[in-house]
C-alpha cells in the first residue's frame, strides 16, 4: 500500500514550527527554498485536521535538511526536531493518547515500560490512519519495542549511506520521555535510504 496522498495540514504545521523553533526563521525559511516549499515561507498551513496538505510536501521538508546539512549534519538537528515536533503536540493536545493520567511516580520502570508499549500502540494506529494504514508493521518483545515504517514518508525518495530517518527518533525518544519520566536508548536500525526494506526503529527497555 503506498503512502496517503493528503495528511492533516497539523502535521506540516507541526514541522514546520519545530523547524523553526530548532533553526530560527532565516533556517526554516531556507529550508522551505531549498526544498521547493517556498509557498510556506511566512504562510505555514494552519493547525488544523483538514486534509489539505500534500504528503510529499512533508518528505520535501525532511530530506531537504538531510540534503543541505549533509547525513551527520541535519541528525542533530532532526532529533531535536522530532523532540520539539512531540513536545508541542503535546502542549497544544494534551489529552491525546491519554498521556497525561499516567502517575509515573507511582509506578515501577517496567510498568512504565509497558504503558510505553501499549501507548505507542494506539499512536502507531493513530499515525497509519493519517499516512497509509499498512505502512507500519510492529513486532512483540518484551526488552524492546520495535516497529517498521514502510514506504517511510520521512526518507522516501532519498537515498543514503546511513540511517537518515532521525526526526521520528526524536519523536520517540520525547514520547518515551514523557511515559517513562528518563531516558531510553531508541534507534533506527534499518533505513529505506539505505537500501533496508523497511526502516525499523527500537526503542529499548531502560535497564533498572
Ligand atoms: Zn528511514
Amino acid at each position: 500500500m503506498p503512502l496517503k496522498e493528503k495528511v492533516p495540514n497539523q502535521i506540516l504545521y507541526l514541522a514546520c514550527t519545530a523547524v523553526e523553533d530548532v533553526m530560527g526563521k532565516n533556517g526554516i525559511n531556507s529550508i522551505l527554498n531549498y526544498s521547493g516549499l517556498q509557498k510556506y515561507i511566512g504562510n505555514y498551513p494552519p493547525n488544523d485536521l483538514n486534509l489539505e496538505t500534500d504528503s510529499i510536501d512533508f518528505t520535501k521538508l525532511a530530506t531537504g535538511l538531510v540534503k543541505i546539512m549533509g547525513e551527520g549534519g541535519s541528525r542533530s538537528l532532526m532529533l531535536r526536531g522530532g523532540i520539539t515536533g512531540f513536545e508541542i503536540m503535546h502542549r497544544d493536545f494534551p489529552s491525546l493518547f491519554n498521556i497525561d493520567g499516567l502517575k509515573i511516580e507511582e509506578r515501577t520502570p517496567d510498568k512504565l515500560f509497558d504503558e510505553l508499549i501499549r501507548i505507542k500502540g494506539i499512536m502507531i494506529a493513530a499515525a497509519g490512519g493519517l499516512f497509509g494504514e499498512d505502512i507500519y508493521k510492529r513486532e512483540e518483545r518484551t526488552d524492546q519495542l520495535a516497529y517498521e515504517i514502510g514506504p517511510c514518508f520521512w526518507c522516501r525518495g532519498v537515498k543514503a549511506k546511513t540511517p537518515i530517518c532521525h526526526g521520528e527518533i526524536g519523536f520517540n525518544i520525547a514520547t518515551a520521555r514523557l511515559v517513562l519520566g528518563r531516558d531510553t536508548e531508541v534507534e533506527e536500525t534499518h533505513c529505506i535510504a539505505k537500501g533496508d526494506p523497511a526502516c525499523r526503529f527500537v526503542i529499548h527497555r531502560p535497564k533498572a
